[in-house]
Order: structure tokens, then C-alpha cells, then sequence
């Protein structure tokens, strides 16, 4: 719960002279009507607010906030500078600044948004207002299952501090969680895989700086001597949290979330299916249960070939250069004891409800054609162990690895579109994902997620960042991906800094209006992270 120190924020290599103006070479454009001389009286100023540590904008300080894994061939995204207050009122100060000097703010709470920009900015010039050092946990009531967080709070955080006082709550993380933050994620609508696994869903209040610098919050929030911010997501008149949701509405600087009591019995399960074209089955078997809740948390589909990415270099499985082919990925699936598909959930409750459950679940999946397996035959499986851990609110980082399948550049790009979890849609995503891949040569390592009713189908465009056609060819592969899918009605839930006018696009001129109208009435300086989700 205690401040984290300066190596932790910046990384070792960086030092703290190197912190009092641009670098010679700095490759940062400033933001529109932005000069050098201006960001640095506009850094100068923040040195002022939160001491002159915290406040940084030399090219050696910033290379934290400035590496991301998707590809940028116009090399334009870089942020000028980085601010880090430690109080709400630091924000409040820092945004009031930003006003006054028309400099463009890119807000993060610890900045790990990897393969969608991490903590790059979506439009060149911004200053990030790093939020990290704010990383208190401000309460956990026991009784409603609920805690009070700031944005620098990690999931590894809040977990340790569970487990320390004893508190038989879980929490519920992405695949990324010891680094990420639960504030951010959720802001992002991210994904997580017990029941409570819908983030957004399960917040409740939040705290909010807006771009003029008065604080508001959110539900019952405002209610003097109100018990219920965490408690009642809804509060009176319209509800509005969701609007500082992928958008740049305003700094989030406190979120109630709430966590999931610990299930007296626990059991995960992996379904093996053979072939490449058994999705469209398993998701028809799936959907009754997940819509029932029979099964209560996300199901994830994962391909063979996104689970060898994670241990292994490409090259292990098929020869440099050669197509990655079915019948290789099967051999190196078969070898590792995984199918084609592996299709993780699990049964939360007493020993009573998962025994009544589990001989459902198994008849429906057996008729799918999938072999249900257990730990009693996955033993310590390292792709099993995974998802069992993840399932029950568990760290670890195993899925970075995929970032050197091809190379050691580090390239990853998610493309996450949206359909209804039906079984004929996922047949037809999948055979354009590889009709596109095929053309820029780029490999199949794709998910399935059956989230209640929806269907994510998460691909990771994997690419080696190093080599810079390589990083040109994945960036037209992703934009091809998003307009044709979004030309049969899939459009992504989430995306990177550098495609996010073009998803926006596609959900309309009006949705676009919605969006500009408020800002404009909210931020008429156009302050905050401008660019984010399309909103200028
Ligand atoms: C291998 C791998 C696996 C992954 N698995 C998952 C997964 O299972 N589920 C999932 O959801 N994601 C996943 N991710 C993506 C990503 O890493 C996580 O979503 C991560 O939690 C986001 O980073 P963060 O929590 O540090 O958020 P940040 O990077 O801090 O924030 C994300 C964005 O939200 C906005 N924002 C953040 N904080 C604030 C604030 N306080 N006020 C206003 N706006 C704010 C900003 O626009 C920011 O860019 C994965 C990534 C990789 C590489």
C-alpha cells in the first residue's frame, strides 16, 4: 500500500538528471500549435506540481512510455513528456495546467495496455499523466465483497494484500495481471476469466477529474454519508460511468470494484477437440450452458497455435519461411498434449452444485465431439496449470511470450471483433482471419471467447517489430482485417492507438456526433488524451 519508488516507475536505467529538457535528437512531434519551447514551460510548470522527479520530457526518460508492440511504420506516435503526481489534487493542478497551456494530456494508471499502444498516446505531442505512483487501496469491506482502489493499484497488489489479511475474496485479472492495473483494465473494458470476469460490470462508482479540474462521482458517490458507492452501481438520473470508459471524458482517479467471495469448491476443466474446423460445434454446445449460467465464467477457445506462441519460437514447429500448416501444428499440439482447440472453463460453488453440474456439462461436451479432461489427466500440463491458475483469479505471465514467435522485435497486435456466440459465425470469421493472414503471410494464432451471449474472437497478429517491412506488411494486415470484417458487421471492441479513428468509423457518424458534442461540451480545450476511441 506504500508509494513505489522511482526505479520501479521508470525502470533502473533511467536517471533522474537526465530529466531537465529534450534531448538532442528527440524524435517526438509536438501536438497542433505546440512549440518545444512551449511543452518545456508547460514541463517546467508540472516540475513545480509534483516536485521535479516526478516530471519528465528528455528522449532518454521517456523510452518507458514509448515502447509498445504494435506497429507504427509512421513512427509518429511519441509522447513529449510524462508527469506522475501522487494526489488527487496534483491531478486537479496538473489539468488546470494543461488547460491554460493547451497541452494535450494521455492519462494512464500503470501504462501495460500491451498490443494496443501500451502507453503510447493515440495522436503525436501528448505529455502521459502517469497515475501509477496513486497506488492505494483504499478500503475492502469484507462483508459486501468490494474494495476502493487508485489507478496505480496492480492486481499482484491487491491479491497480495487479500492473501495478507486473510480475506476470502478473489479478484479477477487478465492474462497480464501482476503488472496491470484493475483501473485500467476495467477503463478498457477488458476481460478476465472467473465469473466475474465482464470487468465493467462489476465496478461500481467511480471517482473522476474532469478536464476543467472539478472532481465528480460518480452513483451514490456524491451522496454525503452515503454506505452504498460500492455497494449500488446505478445512483439516480442518468447512469454515466460508462462514459469514462474507452473515452477522454476525464481522469479516473478512484473506482470501486466488486470481488467475487472465494468458492468453497473449485474445479477447471479443458475440452480437446481434434480439427481445425470443430469451433463452430463446441461454441453451439457451449452457449446454453454459458447463457444459463450453467458455466459461469468466460469460455476461452484457444487455437493450437496461439498456445505453442506462448512457449515456443515459431520455428520449432515449421522451418523459417514455410506456411505454418495444419498438420505441423497438429504434430507439435499432439506432442504437448493439446488439440486443435482448447476450450477452458470452469465449475465454481459447493461440492454439491459442481458434482450436480459437471455430469451436464460433460454430456453436452462429449456431444460435440471434445474429450473432457480434468487435472486428474492434464496433470501439470503447462497450458492447463495456466488456465486453472487464470480461472481462479491467479497470476501469471505466461502469455507474454508470444511476442517472440516470430523474432525478437517484440511485435503484437490485437484484433478483437465482435459477433453473436453462434457456431455459423465463427466459421466465417475464422476463414476470412485466414484468407488475410495468408495474403500478408502472417500466421493464424487466434482465441474464441464466449463472454454471456457475445463472441470475441481475439486474434494476436504476431510480427517481428525489428524488421520494418515486416512491420509495414502487419500494419496493412490488421487495417485489411478491421474494414472487411467490419464490412460483414464485425467490428472490434476494443483497439490500438494507432487504428482507433478507423474502428470508430465504422460504428457511425452519428455515435462519432454523440462523442464530439460532449467532448466539446466537457473539454472544449480538447485537453485530455485526444484521439482516444476516435474522439478528437
Ligand atoms: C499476452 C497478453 C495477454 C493479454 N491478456 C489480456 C486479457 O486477458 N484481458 C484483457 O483485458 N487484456 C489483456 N491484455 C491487454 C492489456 O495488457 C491489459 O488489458 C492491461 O490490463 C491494460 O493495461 P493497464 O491495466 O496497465 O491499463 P493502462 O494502460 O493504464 O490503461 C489503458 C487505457 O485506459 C485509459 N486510462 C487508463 N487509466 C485511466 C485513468 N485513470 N483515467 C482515464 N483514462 C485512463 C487510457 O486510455 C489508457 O491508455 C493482454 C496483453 C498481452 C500482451
Amino acid at each position: 500500500m506504500s508509494g513505489i519508488d522511482r526505479r520501479t516507475l521508470l525502470g533502473a536505467a533511467v536517471s533522474v538528471g537526465a530529466s531537465v529538457g529534450f534531448a538532442s535528437g528527440v524524435k517526438a512531434q509536438m501536438a497542433p500549435g505546440q512549440t518545444r519551447a512551449d511543452v518545456s514551460s508547460f514541463m517546467a510548470e508540472m516540475q513545480s506540481i509534483v516536485g521535479e522527479e516526478w516530471a519528465f520530457w528528455s528522449e532518454q526518460a521517456l523510452v518507458p512510455y514509448d515502447k509498445s508492440y504494435i506497429p507504427d511504420p509512421s513512427g509518429l506516435l511519441h509522447p513529449v513528456g510524462a508527469v506522475a503526481p501522487r494526489t488527487v489534487e496534483e491531478v486537479q493542478e496538473i489539468v488546470r495546467a494543461a488547460n491554460r497551456h493547451h497541452q494535450p494530456l494521455w492519462p494512464i494508471s500503470t501504462g501495460k495496455n500491451m498490443g494496443y499502444g501500451s502507453a503510447v498516446p493515440a495522436t503525436p505531442g501528448q505529455v502521459v499523466l502517469d497515475l501509477k505512483r496513486m497506488n492505494r487501496i483504499l478500503e475492502v469491506d469484507v462483508d459486501l465483497g468490494t474494495c476502493l482502489i487508485e489507478p496505480g493499484v496492480t492486481y499482484q497488489q491487491l491479491k497480495t494484500y487479500l492473501e495478507d489479511n486473510n480475506i476470502p475474496l478473489w479478484i479477477d485479472v487478465p492474462t497480464v495481471g501482476p503488472i496491470a492495473s484493475p483501473v485500467g483494465n476495467t477503463l478498457e473494458r477488458g476481460v478476465g476469466y472467473t465469473p466475474y470476469g465482464e470487468h465493467f460490470m462489476f465496478q461500481c462508482g467511480m471517482e473522476v477529474i474532469l478536464p476543467d479540474g472539478r472532481l465528480m462521482r460518480t452513483g451514490m458517490g456524491s451522496i454525503e454519508g452515503s454506505t452504498a458507492w460500492q455497494a449500488f452501481k446505478w445512483g439516480y438520473g442518468p447512469y454515466v460511468d460508462g462514459l469514462f470508459t474507452q473515452s477522454n471524458f476525464g481522469v479516473v482517479t478512484k473506482m470501486g470494484l466488486w470481488l467475487m467471495p472465494q468458492p468453497p469448491a473449485y474445479k477447471p476443466f479443458m475440452i480437446r477437440h481434434a480439427n481445425m474446423d470443430d469451433v463452430p460445434k463446441i461454441i453451439e454446445a457451449m452457449r446454453p450452458l454459458r447463457v444459463s449460467s450453467l458455466i459461469a465464467n468466460c469460455n476461452l477457445m484457444m487455437s493450437a497455435s496461439y498456445q505453442l506462441s506462448m512457449f515456443n519460437r515459431r520455428n520449432s514447429v515449421v522451418a523459417d519461411g514455410m506456411p505454418l500448416d495444419d498438420e505441423s501444428v497438429k504434430r507439435a499440439a499432439r506432442a504437448n498434449g493439446l488439440g486443435m482447440w482448447n476450450t477452458y472453463f470452469a465449475l465454481y460453488g459447493t461440492e454439491e452444485v459442481v458434482a450436480a453440474i459437471e455430469p451436464i456439462v460433460r454430456g453436452a461436451l462429449t456431444a460435440s465431439g471434445g474429450e473432457v479432461l480434468t487435472e486428474h489427466e492434464m496433470g501439470d500440463n503447462p497450458w492447463f496449470h495456466h488456465h486453472a491458475t487464470l480461472m481462479k483469479g491467479g497470476l501469471n505471465l505466461d502469455e507474454i511470450g508470444m511476442v517472440r514467435w516470430r523474432g525478437n522485435g517484440g511485435g503484437l497486435a490485437w484484433f478483437a471483433p465482435v459477433a453473436a456466440a453462434k457456431g455459423a459465425e465463427a466459421e466465417r470469421q475464422t476463414r476470412l482471419a485466414r484468407e488475410i493472414l495468408d495474403k500478408y503471410g502472417f500466421d493464424y494464432t487466434a482465441a474464441y471467447a464466449i463472454g454471456w451471449r457475445d463472441l470475441h474472437h481475439i486474434i494476436a497478429l504476431l510480427f517481428d517489430k525489428s524488421d520494418a517491412e515486416e512491420e509495414a506488411r502487419a500494419d496493412a494486415c490488421y487495417r485489411e482485417m478491421v474494414t472487411r470484417f467490419g464490412q460483414q458487421g464485425w467490428a472490434s471492441y476494443r483497439t490500438g492507438v494507432n487504428t482507433m479513428d478507423l474502428v470508430s468509423q465504422q460504428y457511425g457518424q452519428v455515435n462519432r456526433d454523440f462523442n464530439a458534442t460532449i467532448k466539446q461540451a466537457l473539454d472544449p480545450n480538447h485537453i485530455l488524451a485526444p484521439g482516444k476511441s476516435g474522439i478528437a
